[in-house]
């Protein structure tokens, strides 16, 4: 029987050129607070749940000027190709994401991706005060925001063949529980680390020329 597929992506820095919510932090913090958060949680000192709500409560922006910023944010051109590629060969894919859900939703509608299925944080805007959710923490490892290996186990599929695409530190957990991982930054230096095997990639273009050649 020919061999399918479920491709799980990680969003920032994945899917997109950079981290939007590192970038948010320098461009629109009212102080410094969230470099010693983004350091402990780094060092397994905190979770990313606390890092992050101590992160965004320090963020000052109107949703006029966010929808600006995120106005300008562009994609891995081959992300779309990807998209479509799957879509040609019934791959389905999700985007598994420790960001939120506004920014996630108006970066892919600003770039015309499609519906894709997507799980990540939530978020709501008053006036210039973004207040963060978490649906998705696991109830017996509560440190983390989103927690991505759930959200895997819960949509992979039985028969299929479960792929990781990431760069960082939350893709851990969920790497470990695919069977082919495209990696790069961070989370290749993790899997490195522990000697578990992956694809090294520095763009979705290697995603991209892996499946398109695949029969
Ligand atoms: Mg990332």
């Amino acid at each position: 029987m020919k061999k399918s597929y479920i491709v799980f992506f990680d969003f920032d820095n994945t899917i997109t050129k950079f981290d939007i919510l590192d970038d948010m932090l320098l461009r629109f913090s009212k102080d410094d607070n969230w470099i010693e958060l983004e350091e402990k949680w780094k060092r397994w000192k905190i979770g990313s749940r606390e890092c992050l709500e101590g992160q965004m409560a320090g963020i000052r922006i109107t949703r006029k000027d966010l929808d600006r910023y995120l106005s300008k944010i562009k994609l891995d051109p081959y992300f779309k190709k990807l998209i479509e590629l799957f879509k040609s060969k019934k791959i389905k894919s999700i985007i598994l994401s420790d960001d939120f859900d506004y920014i996630l939703m108006r970066v892919l509608r600003n770039n015309n991706i499609p519906n894709v299925e997507t799980y990540s944080n939530k978020v709501k805007i008053v006036k210039d005060r973004l207040i963060p959710s978490f649906p998705y923490i696991n109830k017996d490892h509560r440190k983390c925001g989103h927690c991505k290996k759930i959200n895997l186990l819960a949509n992979k599929g039985r028969g299929l063949t479960t792929v990781y695409v990431g760069d960082g530190l939350s893709d851990l957990c969920p790497a470990i529980e695919a069977e082919i991982v495209f990696a790069k930054g961070p989370l290749q230096e993790y899997l490195k680390k522990e000697r578990l095997g992956y694809i090294p990639i520095k763009g979705l273009k290697d995603v991209y020329n892996y499946f398109k050649y695949l029969s």
